[in-house]
């Protein structure tokens, strides 16, 4: 199975039609249909790790201030302990915390209502702990990638720009050069090999434009456990890229 990180950028994109949804909808049409599909959530940033244990999970409506078409969609994909229970096995000895009470947030569901409209793959989340410095994350990716020889997508989301202080929300908004600069970065850097202490992208702090690019990391975080669960050599491709609202990037890597 392929790995994916797509850059989810507003929960407006659950209502509209543009070309990064025709992009998630081109690759659930595209890809092997997965037996289930975990996806780690930017929106689910949490002291320790925690994966969504309940068999009917509820959709989370995480946003304020959108319209009510926005409230009154839900994805009802099932839930999967079993998987669930899994996951806390193969991330031994990190301590996983099997939930009750979180769900699908918009970091999730916004992008698979697109992918996967039936809503009929059973789904869980991963939170990415916020106590944790980057490596971990790869690391912790590196140890999820024997679930996609089970047929398991691993979806990882977030934006690797996303700065919403700087957002121009008005109009046709064009690029911070930061913006552009830490986009191509990224880009430049996804298929390195090498020790995960010095990947270039584990150390994203380090760039000039990082702390414009990213003021906190959750955001960037959950491209760490795609670029984890990359095997050697593996292809990296992108499906789609483009910064919208002068400061969030809508990059989306393909890995497999
Ligand atoms: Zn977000």
């Amino acid at each position: 199975m392929p790995a994916l990180f797509l850059g989810h950028g507003s929960p407006m994109n659950v209502l509209e039609e543009n070309r990064y949804t025709e992009a998630w909808r081109k690759l659930g049409s595209a890809l092997p249909k997965p037996e289930a599909i975990l996806v780690v959530s930017a929106h689910w940033y949490t002291r320790g790790t925690a994966v969504t244990a309940m068999d009917h999970p509820r959709t989370i409506h995480d946003f304020g201030n959108f319209p009510q078409a926005l409230f009154d969609t839900h994805y009802p994909a099932p839930g999967a302990p079993n998987l669930a229970r899994k996951i806390a096995r193969l991330l031994s000895p990190v301590a996983v915390n099997l939930d009750q009470e979180w769900g699908f947030d918009h970091g999730c569901w916004g992008l698979l209502v697109k992918m996967y409209p039936q809503a009929d793959i059973p789904l869980v989340q991963l939170s990415v702990d916020s106590t944790r410095p980057p490596a971990y994350h790869f690391e912790l990716g590196r140890k999820l990638a024997t679930l996609r020889d089970q047929g398991i997508m691993i979806i990882a989301s977030g934006n690797v720009v996303h700065n919403l202080r700087m957002a121009r929300w008005q109009g046709e908004a064009e690029a911070y050069p930061w913006a552009t600069a830490f986009n191509q970065h990224v880009r430049d850097q996804l298929a390195w090999q090498g020790p995960a202490e010095e990947h270039p992208l584990v150390n994203f702090m380090q760039h000039d434009s990082a702390a414009l690019s990213n003021p906190t990391p959750e955001h960037f975080l959950p491209l760490l456990y795609v670029l984890g669960a990359r095997a050697e050599n593996e292809s990296v491709s992108i499906p789609v890229d483009g910064i919208v609202m002068g400061s969030l990037s809508m990059l989306s890597v393909q890995v497999g």
